[in-house]
């Protein structure tokens, strides 16, 4: 008796209390595991991190008894290297698996499929991870998360940091056995995406327009999208009949789009945008749609990242581009603090079918600052309006269908504001007990992710001047720390400095001189994969350089950056970068991508080169170097090649990017080297989406160059100078000027150094 329970404790212990499969702790046992499970198996992976695991689950198990693969212990177990999922069968479930620090090596990270025609059915996937698992190449194509089959099951998983192209979870229909699926996409948390600065950054797609005519029927419900501002649809509807229910959309740049696929519902979501720029809320394509019940906060884009769009069809479209909106509704949705509602966007000779049989019904519009929220690009008379209600302030659409009046608003729970004794805010009120938060999406034993830390948090660490002081500071820096410059004098380093992190680089406060920094090699900073510059209050000489062609004081990785960069120069003066020609402030290469680039109250002296060329993505497939470009109280005086290129070529509309801002900036003599200024500008703005060049001169420099060619950019050049015959050339598309003066006679104030370099003119 005694052996017996001996032996039958022992067997418990083995085989994970009772349930065949047991303990597994590589490659081979896993599989043989998985060749030997019966249906209610659980397998699990012991704790410790697998380098290389393909794991490929296959299996039949049933409603009552699936098969499981699991961890032993949630958060203790992952999967690195090239690791990877795929999985066919009946009834298998997934949980607990962490995917980091690697990237898969085959099309998907987790598939549920193992073949063309081995999918999955009624599987379930719950309680995973994928944690910036990207390959090195940002244009390197994968999904994270696939789903194939019918009545598949993918909730509670956290996916975050995708930064390479390939939608984050994809559900493909490009078989028969994976249409009408009925999948159900639940309680996932999707962390932050950022800027692609191309198409292919959804976060989420169903379908794609080759089978958009197909339905999917696919639930995504109680989702939380935060930060997903990969490009301008966070999730891309290419499919017929799914429905959108309890989803939260946090501070993304884009919006819900049903590209593509009729019968779509749209319904208690909640969009946050807390006055982020670019962010959106749902964009209407196509027949038959229904959105309803949905609530928007703080929503600033417009155009396709309208808190609300109305898309304008092509007659008779192709799969690929747009079809009309018919047969839809709009109505008992909440908008508050939103910028813009717009209908017909997108018209224009190609987009020319209006709306038909539509109606915007009971919606609540409450803006708290007064103004316009509504325009329209064309004829909105197939679309009823009734019973909208515009909070006093806002200007409305039309009269017929809106009714002005006070609306109190109650703050309920998650900081929804309900609009009092209203349909719509009623309506929301509902769907509050199903909205998505942080806590009840994605897992629990898996730290949060936090947001990217840039800049500042860091140490200070001081320096003086001296040969390679800056060097061996930067050497000893983390993330965030900040260097200073104790005292005037010169910094020389006969090394480059490599940043595979954000710095600061600053003059102490109270220094009667700038700082000069002198380099000896071809760089002074390279801005590698990870790393970030600040630059402040100091002066940069090139006279110390190498005797040959194309110095720069900073430059990109000459690698694909997965990772997005900042640059700022703040207060600084860059003199004699001209030891030879084509030197550079800052030089990029291809498949970099800045995040932003801010220039402010510096100077740009006698430089050979350019100051920002960011021009290298030269394939015109809609990528560009640098989102948003920031340029204020800036002097530029004698630059050899254009001071600012920005180049975004070819037709696609997937991005509301670059933006340029020129502010109260000086431009004299620049881009006269005849033999290398190959753009022939002073500035040249290509495919720029959104350009702003307001009170500043341009004096005895190469044209001013502007080449609009496409998605309505929006270009402003305002109280601006063109003089010593500087010219503005343009290629004849529409922009708009106010207060434009050409060829004027010597307005041009000299800057004296040192000093804030306005240059404003009459308003
Ligand atoms: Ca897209």
């Amino acid at each position: 008796m005694l052996r017996y329970t001996t032996f039958l404790i022992l067997s418990l212990f083995l085989t994970g209390c009772g349930e065949e499969g047991g303990t597994v702790n590589d490659a081979e046992s896993l599989a043989a595991a998985i060749k030997a499970a019966q249906p209610g198996d659980v397998i699990k992976l012991a704790n410790g991190t697998y380098n290389g695991l393909e794991v490929i689950f296959t299996g039949v198990g049933t409603t009552d008894a699936p098969i499981t693969l699991t961890v032993e212990e949630k958060g203790q177990v992952f999967l690195e290297g090239q690791s990877f999922l795929q999985m066919s069968g009946e009834h298998l479930k997934v949980e607990g698996l962490v995917f980091r620090n690697g990237f898969t090596p085959v099309s998907e990270v987790i598939s549920f499929r193992t073949g063309k025609e081995d999918i999955c059915n009624n599987c379930r996937v719950t309680e995973c991870v994928i944690d910036n698992y990207n390959p090195a190449e940002r244009f390197d194509s994968d999904l994270w998360v696939a789903l194939y089959g019918k009545n598949n099951r993918f909730d509670h998983n956290l996916l975050t940091g995708k930064r390479n192209q390939g939608v984050t979870l994809a559900v493909r229909l490009d078989t028969e056995a994976s249409r009408e699926n009925f999948h159900q996409i639940d309680h996932n948390y999707f962390g932050h995406r950022p800027v692609l600065g191309s198409n292919g950054g959804e976060s989420l797609r169903i379908g794609t327009s080759h089978y958009c005519e197909s339905n999917s029927n696919t639930l995504v419900t109680s989702n939380y999208f935060y930060r997903c501002d990969g490009e301008v649809e966070i999730i891309s509807n290419k499919s017929g009949q799914n429905i959108y229910q309890g989803n939260t959309f946090f501070e993304s740049k884009g919006t819900l789009t049903i590209r593509h696929g009729n019968e779509v519902t749209i319904k208690n979501n909640f969009f946050f945008g807390n006055g982020v720029e670019n962010t959106g809320g749902i964009r209407i394509i196509n027949a038959k749609q229904t959105v309803v019940n949905n609530y928007a906060e703080g929503l600033t884009g417009y155009r396709f990242r309208s808190a609300l769009t109305v898309m304008n069809g092509v007659p008779n479209s192709p799969l690929n581009r747009y079809v009309q909106v018919t047969d839809s509704e709009a109505s008992n949705n909440v908008f508050i603090d939103c910028d813009n509602i717009q209908f017909c966007v997108g018209s224009d000779e190609e987009r020319s079918a209006v709306p038909e049989n539509c109606k915007v019904a009971d919606n609540v519009f409450v803006n708290r600052k007064p103004g316009k929220i509504f325009s329209v690009f064309d004829d909105i008379s197939g679309i009823t309006f009734t019973g909208n209600l515009l909070s006093p302030g806002i200007e409305p659409l039309q009269t017929e269908g809106f009714t002005t009046r006070e609306i109190e608003l109650e703050e309920a729970a998650n900081s929804v504001e309900i609009p009092l004794n209203t349909t719509a805010g009623d309506s929301v009120r509902a769907g509050i007990p199903a909205m998505a938060t942080p806590e009840n999406t994605g897992v629990s034993w898996y730290p949060r992710p936090q947001e990217e830390l840039f800049f500042g948090g860091g140490k200070v660490i001081e320096v003086q001047a001296g040969t390679n002081t800056l060097w061996e500071a930067a050497k000893n820096a983390g993330t965030g720390d900040i260097i200073r410059l104790t005292e005037s004098g010169e910094y020389l380093q006969t090394k480059s400095l490599d940043l595979t992190h954000p710095i600061i680089v600053e003059a102490a406060p109270g220094l009667t001189e700038k700082p000069v920094l002198l380099f000896e090699k071809t760089t002074l900073f390279n801005i590698e994969n990870g790393g970030g510059l600040t630059l402040r209050g100091v002066k940069v000489d090139g006279r110390e350089c190498n005797d040959r062609p194309l110095n720069a004081v900073v430059r990109t990785s000459r690698y694909s950056m997965i990772r997005n960069y900042k640059l700022f120069i703040e207060d600084c003066d860059f003199v004699d970068l001209n030891i030879n020609h084509s030197f550079n402030v800052l030089q990029v290469f291809k498949n970099t991508m800045a995040d932003s680039i801010v220039l402010r109250n510096s100077s740009f002296r006698n430089i050979t080169g350019s100051v920002l060329a960011l021009d290298k993505e030269t394939d015109d497939i809609g990528v560009y170097n640098a989102e948003n470009v920031v340029v204020e109280n800036c002097l530029f005086d004698d630059i050899g090649q254009a001071a600012i290129v920005l180049h975004r070529g070819g037709s696609d509309e997937s991005t509301l990017g670059p933006r340029i801002t020129v502010d109260h900036c000086t431009f004299d003599e620049i881009g006269s080297d005849k033999k290398w200024n190959k753009s022939g500008a002073a500035i040249r703005l290509h495919g720029v989406q959104l350009a702003q060049i307001h009170n500043s001169i341009f004096d005895d420099s190469a044209p001013f160059q502007l080449h609009l060619v496409v998605g309505e950019p929006v270009v402003m050049l305002k109280n601006t100078v063109f003089s010593g015959g500087t010219k503005l050339e343009d290629n004849g598309e529409p922009y708009r000027t106010e207060n434009l003066l050409l060829g004027a006679p010597e307005p041009l104030t000299k800057m004296a150094d040192g000093t804030a370099i306005g240059t404003k003119l009459s308003e």
